[in-house]
């Protein structure tokens, strides 16, 4: 079957909520985009996280939300969090994390409840813990093959960066071995660490465009939904972001 890839928009009735709940992270990856002196430093409270959710819950409106922190799993309340709006309708539920599943995550939610995305930033130990920490490939992967032993939908992002855009070519196969089934691939952001990486670690366009659209090409033809960002726009073409 040919392969057709189609470009991604937000539909006008859909609300997609990114809630940070904390910025606190057990990690302290060479990329981060956390700058607590913008984005603070405090944690969001239980009472506050369910107003939060009722308050951008849309009954008229497709709402989904994504849980992000720092490290959203380090929340005691998360999973409470994810029942809440479980109960409230929201169509679906994603959490963003480093893999670590704090609080046992895993025994407290079930597959029903969300989708849970992992985060790593390369094919193996070698390439993936010197932007991430030491050890973090091995639990991050431990903790999706879990997942996906339970029963859970899971995703998996790759920053692409100078650090590592050498070997995203072999995550299709790391992603077809897991039994990955989405795959997200992103552009390096430059906020919080990355604006003092004395190496620009952002791609140029045609660095970006000669290697991110053949490995999305590959990962798809494993069957892999390949999702990833256009980056740089054509002269007079709209920019489209989320609702
Ligand atoms: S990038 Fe994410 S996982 Fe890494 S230190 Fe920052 S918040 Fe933590």
């Amino acid at each position: 079957m040919a392969l057709k890839p189609t470009t991604l928009q937000f539909k006008a009735r859909e609300r997609n909520v990114f809630f940070h709940l904390l910025t606190a992270c057990n990690l302290a990856c060479r990329h981060c985009y956390i700058n607590t002196s913008q984005h603070g430093s405090e944690t969001v409270s239980r009472e506050t996280m369910e107003e939060w959710l009722k308050l951008f819950y849309t009954p008229e409106k497709e709402s989904n939300i994504i849980f992000l922190g720092g490290e959203p799993t380090l929340h005691p309340d998360l999973a409470h969090g994810i029942h809440y709006a479980r109960k409230l309708g929201y169509a679906t539920i994603t959490v963003d994390s480093n893999g670590f599943l704090f609080h046992d995550l895993l025994d407290k939610i079930g597959p029903q409840d969300a989708v849970l995305s992992f985060s790593l930033d390369g094919p193996d130990a070698r390439v993936n813990d010197p932007i991430r920490g030491r050890g973090v490939f091995e639990t991050c992967t431990t903790n999706l093959k879990k997942a996906i032993a339970l029963g859970f939908d899971v995703s998996l992002i790759y920053t692409v960066s100078r650090m590592n855009l050498a070997h995203l070519a072999r995550m299709p196969a790391l992603l077809q071995e897991l039994g990955v089934k989405r795959f997200f691939i992103q552009v390096i952001g430059i906020r919080g660490k990355s604006t003092a990486s004395e190496a620009p670690l952002q791609l140029s366009p045609d660095e970006w465009l000669s290697v991110i659209p053949p490995v999305a090409r590959q990962a798809a033809e494993l069957g892999i939904h390949v999702i990833y960002p256009k980056v740089f726009l054509e002269e007079g073409e709209d920019f489209a972001c989320a609702g």
